[in-house]
């Protein structure tokens, strides 16, 4: 069983924020802003990969309200989701990241490729 998977069972703790019978919102164990939460399907899915247009018509709704509970809707905050090797997912279990606090960074990439050469 995956780490989230257990994380959802209650087999290892978390600190969760907000929770309903399809998804589970919790902090990062490692933030990278002073706002960075987790929100899982509690339905194991690899990645975005094999998510479908329902379960995410869903999972919007759901950070959206986790954005509000937490008050950054206003103030405003980043969504994220890695997908596999060169996205850097390294839990495999569909997890998006929910970042805020403070003016989050956003750096330029020098070897970018804006021709889509690639
Ligand atoms: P990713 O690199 O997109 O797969 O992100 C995985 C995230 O899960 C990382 O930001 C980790 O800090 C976080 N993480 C791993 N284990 C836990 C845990 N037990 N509780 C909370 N966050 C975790
Ligand atoms: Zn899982």
């Amino acid at each position: 069983m995956c780490i989230f998977c257990k994380l959802i069972n209650k087999e290892i703790p978390s600190n969760i924020i907000l929770e309903d019978d399809e998804f589970l919102a919790f902090h990062d164990i490692n933030p990278k802003a002073p706002v960075h939460i987790l929100v899982i399907p509690k339905v194991h899915i690899d990645s975005f990969n094999e998510a479908n247009s329902s379960l995410m018509g869903k999972m919007s709704d759901f950070i959206q309200e986790v954005a509000k509970e937490v008050k950054i809707e206003k103030s405003g905050y980043r969504v994220i989701t890695n997908i596999g090797e060169n996205g850097g997912q390294e839990v495999k279990h569909l997890h998006f990241h929910v970042l805020g606090g403070a003016k989050l960074s956003w750096s330029h990439f020098t070897d970018a490729d804006p021709q889509g050469h690639f």
